[in-house]
């Protein structure tokens, strides 16, 4: 696990706002000597944070910072949905680790925040590039009864949640749904969603529930990704404060997670179909066994795609899986 120190926070917190702080007034209201700030200063590279130190001036972040208000979301998850327990670091290696390594079956939702994620996963063992402050890493770990049976459509549901905030949040904004797992905008990945499994008992099943969305982030900083991406800077004129945008999305999620723990995904065929940027398109599907090509047709009440191949209609579920349009 990569972890930072209480200074450290507490020194990415004074050099948020990307002003010069000299290195004896940090070491003042760090408590500690100006060559221990200078060490810890040097760190700070360590996760993508670019410092700048200049004589006579002392230090400043290269890029100010907006860093989420942890306080704020939990109050207004609490007031707006239900009580929960909200986890927040700078930097963790992966939210949905985090999430499942919470011991027992819980009691009620916790959600699980970083502003950088060391080692943020997508499925199949990929990497989620997870700059410091540049996107939005959340995840949550939810009780859902019925078992393993009931989870189809999960990741479709909470990728019409997602969707859902986004457009409540920015009307503009053309968000579609990639099946199984991906948010995209004009055939770009706005984002992705990670559903995972923390255990089950008793006819319960705890899921982890991770979504990955980009809010503004350099190319620099999306070395690595092999494929078209996009962040909502690009998209749209006026982002709205990081905060914000978390705070929209955990409460489509929370609200949906409820609906979902008793209805499945079933009343939310329609509108995923509002956002399905797949239906009628040839695709080819790519499993562990074999490659599927086809058109595809919408999905079904329990989240399979609808395929048309030469023989015949194929049903597919998500999980390990991976589409292309053609
Ligand atoms: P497929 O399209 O094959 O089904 P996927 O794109 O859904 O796979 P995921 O495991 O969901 O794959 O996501 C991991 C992939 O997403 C990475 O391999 C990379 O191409 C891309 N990626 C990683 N980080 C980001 C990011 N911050 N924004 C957009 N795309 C990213």
């Amino acid at each position: 696990m990569s972890t930072l120190k209480e200074a450290d926070q507490q020194l990415i917190r004074l050099l948020a706002d990307g002003q010069f702080r000299s290195g004896s007034q940090l070491g003042e209201l760090l408590g500690i000597s100006r060559a221990a700030v200078w060490k810890r200063a040097q760190r700070l590279s360590d996760f993508g944070l670019a410092l700048e130190s200049v004589k006579g001036k002392g230090y400043r972040l290269a890029q100010p910072v907006e860093l989420l208000d942890p306080e704020f979301l939990q109050h207004y998850l609490s007031r707006t949905v239900c009580p929960v327990d909200l986890h927040y670091s700078l930097i963790t290696d992966s939210t949905n680790a985090d999430a499942l390594a919470v011991g027992g079956l819980a009691a009620r939702p916790a959600v699980f925040l970083a502003e950088c994620q060391m080692a943020g996963r997508g499925r199949r063992g990929r990497q989620w590039q997870s700059p410091f402050a540049a996107n939005h890493y959340l995840s949550i770990r939810y009780p859902i009864q019925g078992g393993f049976a009931a989870l189809g459509g999960l990741s479709l549901a909470v990728g019409v949640a997602v969707a859902d905030a986004l457009t409540a949040l920015c009307p503009e904004l053309a968000v579609g749904l990639k099946w199984p797992n991906d948010l995209l905008v004009n055939g770009a990945k706005l984002g992705g969603v990670l559903i995972e499994l923390a255990g089950e008992m008793e006819g319960r099943v705890d899921v982890v529930v991770g979504v990955g969305l980009n809010g503004r982030m350099t190319a620099a900083q999306a070395q690595g990704i092999d494929q078209r991406w996009t962040d909502l800077a690009s998209e749209i004129g006026d982002l709205p404060a990081r905060t914000e945008v978390v705070a929209k999305v955990l409460e489509h999620l929370l609200v949906m997670l409820a609906d979902f723990s008793s209805q499945g995904f079933a009343p939310l065929v329609s509108r995923y179909e509002r956002y399905d940027q797949v239906a009628g398109k040839t695709v080819k599907v790519q499993s562990a066994d074999q490659v599927l090509e086809g058109v595809a047709l919408g999905v079904s009440p329990d989240g399979a795609l609808q395929l048309e191949t030469a023989d015949g209609m194929k049903a597919l579920y998500g999980g390990e899986v991976s589409l292309r349009i053609q």
